[in-house]
């Protein structure tokens, strides 16, 4: 666990969520400000601070967490699904430990802002 982590303590049930589903490596809860009818975050349950960290550190966490997004947009939202790793100060991250926004249940448009 990192110090002072908002997402471990989330993992660690310091803090309380809004819990999805979670398995040996992942863990999905819902976003507290939901920007679609389904708004749910997938993390890794180890802590990596981005998702290009994760990817080169845990490749298969990286897969599951987005086969976990797959399987909540199918099960909630008929599976069309935009899946957004904000990536950087710049980029809109807030949290940095690596979550995927797993978006579904309303048309998107393009570009994102
Ligand atoms: P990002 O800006 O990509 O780092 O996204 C961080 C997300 O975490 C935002 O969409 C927040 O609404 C969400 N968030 C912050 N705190 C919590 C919390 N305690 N439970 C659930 N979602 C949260």
């Amino acid at each position: 666990m990192a110090d002072d982590c908002l997402f471990c303590r989330i993992v660690d049930g310091e803090v309380p969520a809004d819990v999805v589903t979670r398995t040996d490596r992942v863990l999905a809860f819902r976003d507290i400000n939901p920007q679609a009818p389904t708004h749910v975050l997938v993390i890794s349950l180890e802590h990596h601070p981005d998702v290009g960290a994760l990817a080169d550190v845990d490749p298969e966490a990286l897969a599951e967490l987005v086969r976990v997004g797959r399987q909540i947009a199918a099960e909630e939202a008929q599976g069309d699904f935009r899946l957004v790793f904000n990536s950087g100060a710049q980029a809109n991250q807030s949290v940095f430990h690596v979550h995927g926004h797993v978006l579904s249940g309303r048309d998107m448009t393009w570009p994102p802002g």
